[in-house]
């Protein structure tokens, strides 16, 4: 069977992959090198140079477009390092729409780094969809869109926007960093480029800080990996490597951070000390229908307000969990807890925040794949 019609859990393991030609390693080495012989000049075996290409790249890319249901995948240094990329296919006076409640770098690099050379950025509420059409003109070129929101965990139709964007020649391009393939295939839904903090749960163990694309469209493709080259922010060999057994256990790990996701979940709901919960899972969260059907699970990712709650008092929560280690980041089999306005979200401004709903009191949680007793025990001690 060819891999390309393996399901899911399988691609996880064996998409894009095969034995190394050198001696049949079943895992692709770790080609730690920056140049490649050449016979004579031009002869070569497929790799020159390693910002270009480097064969253990060349495997996490295979096996990150197979899983996002693509055909050409690139990874990059960072998350962001593969933002920055698709920000590159622009130029000034080009105009973004983008979601306005989204990861706090993305919207540093936005304002920040890229105004500056004369793009225009546009953060709109897409929850409702209906609010994108009337924000674009003739210089819109790209509508960036998170969905689960970070940290508010918003939904965002994809299909919906897809139909806008193509009816208006837009890029349509999505960071699937929260939902992973597991839960969601922009592609599949009308998207043009896939985006990932590989660092979150692609990895997975908290040991890379790893980005990555992933397109099937190749003129799109070529562009991107000109940018990837030319600019040349690319994922290192160990990290590659690394990044690529994160992947072989995305499904389980996945499996497991939802159920622990929904448990935490309907805990912190039905606590006494607790204001309010931010988890698509439940009915009434506003895009409950939609999360529904563009996700095959929740995930692991939930926000919460401590009743009453002020900086202080979240503080004091974030500081007291044990098992819940207090960092930045997310997505590793280890719980951790943030506190966005503080740290995440520290980047945008106190009003714009607010704005989206990032209040002082919010506290984000990444549930991990620990015993679920225990994360319960942890956050009611936290708690009293
Ligand atoms: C972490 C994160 C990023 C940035 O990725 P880095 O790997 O830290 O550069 C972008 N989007 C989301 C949703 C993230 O959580």
């Amino acid at each position: 069977m060819s891999k390309k019609e393996l399901k899911f859990n399988s691609k996880t393991i064996h998409g894009g992959q095969h034995p190394d030609k050198a001696y049949g390693a079943v895992m692709p080495p770790i080609y730690q090198t920056s140049t490649y012989a050449q016979s004579t000049p031009g002869g070569h075996l497929g790799y020159e140079y390693s910002r270009s290409a480097n064969p253990t790249r060349t495997a996490l890319e295979k096996a990150l477009a197979s899983i996002e249901n693509g055909e050409y995948g690139m990874a990059f240094g960072s998350g962001l390092a593969a933002i920055d990329a698709v920000i590159k296919l622009l130029s000034p006076g080009d105009e973004v729409i983008s979601t306005s409640d989204l990861y706090g770098g993305s919207y540093r690099l936005f304002k920040r780094v890229y105004e500056k050379f004369g793009i225009t950025f546009r953060f709109v509420d897409m929850s409702d969809v209906n609010n994108i059409s009337s924000q674009i003109n003739e210089k819109t070129k790209l509508v960036w869109v998170e969905t689960p929101t970070n940290p508010m965990m918003n939904i965002i139709d994809l299909k919906a926007v897809s139909e806008i964007t193509k009816k208006h020649g837009l890029l349509l391009a999505v960071d699937n960093t929260f939902a992973t393939p597991y839960l969601q295939r922009p592609l599949d839904l009308g998207v043009d480029i896939v985006m990932h903090s590989a660092t979150k749960y692609l990895g997975g163990h908290s040991d890379v800080v790893v980005g990555a694309l992933v397109v099937s469209d190749k003129e799109l493709a070529d562009r991107l990996y000109f940018i990837q080259n030319a600019s040349g922010a690319v994922c290192g060999p160990m990290d590659s490597f690394l990044t690529l057994r994160g992947i072989k256990t995305l499904h389980v790990r996945m499996q497991r951070h939802c159920e622990n996701g929904e448990a935490i979940a309907h805990f912190l709901n039905n606590h006494p000390k607790i204001e309010k919960v931010y988890w698509p899972g439940f009915e009434n969260h506003p895009n409950h229908k939609v999360a529904k059907n563009q996700m095959s699970g929740f995930g692991g990712m939930i926000s919460f307000i401590p009743k009453g709650g002020s900086y202080q008092d979240a503080i004091k929560i974030v500081e007291k969990l044990k098992i819940f280690t207090l960092a930045e980041s997310l997505g590793g089999v280890e719980s951790l807890a943030g506190h966005p306005a503080s740290m995440t979200h520290a980047s945008i401004p106190k009003e714009e925040r607010e704005k989206s709903g990032v209040v002082d009191a919010l506290i984000r949680l990444s549930v991990g794949i620990e015993d679920v007793e225990d994360l319960m025990d942890d956050l009611e001690q936290a708690l009293t």
